[in-house]
């Protein structure tokens, strides 16, 4: 009977819900248990794809090109579980889907209403999961905060699952907030009690309360919180902050979270083997050997989400070589402004990541030049591979005007151009080339050097792609076309020799990296920076 545990988040967002909910999923996985995730939002739009990076960060996308909420990232990080379409779902996606039926006259006439149809649904993409993934146990997070109204059905179809369920297969963990107040020197539960008070109101008893704090919660503090929210002392759970995210997993086992939650669900299993993670992640993030600079030049620099998986990928680069990493967030628009060397001196590597839309692309392009000119290691993913190709025809091969279609519609050079399958579509959401594709590796690369391996499978968001009409051209110049996904002769992978490190990519390798697995693309970048320095 495979055991459900929903996780809601109370008092106000931005706890690291997401986070918590990973490493409560790494600490059951680490004791022999499959489980899988789920993220619940409650906004309306029908996927986070067509969302603003700035509002929303990153796009998370799955194997098999769902675009999806970015905490789906952190489940892959830190769990085994493998994401799909399922794992994550939307308001909107519940409402498309009723409505659809209602339409196609599947109620026969009856009442559409949020109980029980919106829940049911609600439920049945729970069930759905389980049956997908055939785990053990499914997280399931639900968006938001305690009291919000875009949630309660979420909410609601949570409560109703234990009668689906049984009792015993149902557990609830309430993430809050216990601030404490520096004027007062005090830490403060009221606000924990309001929103366990809240979730009551709804029906649903937490099981296990986990507390965010800056400080340590006392004895005393938690008997208070155990008393007024009814929830076992045992099962209050402090969650301080912490240096990285990476070691939330080992806070929590030192807690026994892990024996709580099985002896919920009466469930005996092996002991718990987190040492690997201990020494392998945590132990070497905190003893560098060194310092290396890395720039991203990017045009969503402002918001640490934005580019979530590729600071990730990052830190698991810097695990893996053992250095630490100072990441600069450079904006684009600022090298258009000042040039680039005043920006980007002194760095050991650049990197230039995806992005959609004309701003900033100038900038880019100036800084991959500068990488290219100065033999400082660069990693281009999606449209920075398409403006490191920018940059070689205009830098090196004389095209002075060439351009992606995107930006330049008209112009003579379309170096990156759209297929003519594409030029049809006029959908914005879910109209790209999404998801996982085989790429042939061609020998005595860089690229080859980098993966060991002559056939890799990496993930994609993008509509534009290399225009072939210009490979000839650009390889006589001296570009190497090192990756390509050969059922379409499209180019995946471009590098230069007589660099150091210079490598782009048309996918989001950013998507795969774990911590105790850097993606070598991050890796090798790291390790050039290091070299050098
Ligand atoms: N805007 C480019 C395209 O659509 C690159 C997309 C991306 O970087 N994810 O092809």
């Amino acid at each position: 009977m495979t055991k459900y545990i929903f996780i809601t988040g109370g008092v106000i967002s931005s706890l690291g819900k997401g986070i918590a909910a990973a490493s409560i999923a790494k600490i059951l996985e680490s004791r022999s248990l499959k489980v899988t995730l789920m993220k619940l939002d409650p906004y309306i739009n029908v996927d986070p794809g067509t969302m603003n990076p700035y509002q929303h960060g990153e796009v998370y996308v799955t194997e098999d090109g769902a675009e999806t909420d970015l905490d789906l990232g952190h489940y892959e990080r830190f769990t085994k579980a493998s994401m799909t379409k399922f794992n994550n779902a939307t308001t909107g996606q519940v409402y498309n889907t009723v409505i659809s039926h209602e339409r196609r006259g599947d109620y026969l006439g009856k009442t559409i209403q949020v109980i029980p149809h919106i829940t049911g649904e609600i439920k049945n993409r729970i069930k759905k999961v389980a049956e997908v993934s055939q785990a053990d146990i499914v997280l399931i997070e639900i968006g938001g905060t305690v009291g919000d109204i875009e949630s309660l059905p979420f909410l609601e179809a949570a409560r109703q699952f234990k009668l689906d369920v049984g009792e015993k297969n149902v557990l609830y963990i309430h993430l809050t907030l216990v601030p404490y107040i520096k004027v007062a020197d005090e830490i403060k539960t009221k606000p924990t009690q309001h929103s366990v008070q809240t979730l009551r109101q709804i029906g649903i008893l937490p099981d296990i309360l986990i507390c965010r704090t800056e400080k340590p919660l006392s004895d005393e503090v938690k008997e208070k919180i155990s008393l007024f929210c009814n929830v076992r002392k045992e099962a209050v759970i402090e969650s301080p902050d912490v240096e990285s995210i990476y070691q939330i997993p080992l806070v929590f086992k030192e807690q026994i979270l892990d024996e709580i939650i099985l002896s919920h669900f009466s469930l005996i299993s092996k002991p718990s083997n987190l040492q690997d993670w201990q020494k392998n992640v945590v132990e070497r993030l905190f003893s560098p050997k060194k310092t290396v600079q890395v720039a991203v030049v990017g045009k969503y620099i402002g918001l640490q989400d934005a580019y979530k998986s590729i600071y990730e990928a990052i830190t698991h680069a810097a695990i893996n070589n053992q250095v630490k990493v100072e990441v600069s967030k450079i904006d684009s628009e600022d090298i258009e402004k000042h040039g680039p060397e005043k920006l980007l001196k002194g760095m050991d590597a650049i990197l230039v990541p995806g992005g959609f839309g004309g701003r900033g692309i100038e900038g880019k392009i100036k800084a991959i030049g500068f990488a290219r000119k100065n033999k400082v290691p660069f990693l281009g993913l999606c449209l920075g591979m398409q403006c490191a190709v920018v940059d070689f025809a205009r830098g090196v091969c004389g095209l002075k005007d060439a351009n992606s279609t995107e930006f330049k519609p008209k112009t003579k050079n379309p170096v990156i151009s759209l297929l003519l399958e594409q030029k049809e579509v006029k959908d914005l959401g879910g109209t790209m080339r999404l998801g996982a594709y085989p790429c042939k590796i061609k020998a005595n690369t860089l690229a080859a050097k980098v993966y060991k391996q002559s056939l890799i499978s990496e993930r994609h968001r993008h509509r534009y792609e290399f225009n072939n009409k210009f490979r000839k051209l650009l390889e006589s110049c001296g570009m190497v076309f090192s990756g390509i996904y050969q059922k379409k002769n499209l180019v995946e992978i471009i590098e230069l020799k007589n660099h150091p490190y210079f490598i782009a990519v048309q996918f989001h390798p950013e998507f795969k990296s774990k911590p105790d697995a850097a993606h070598p693309l991050f890796s090798q970048l790291i390790r050039a920076a290091a070299e050098k320095k």
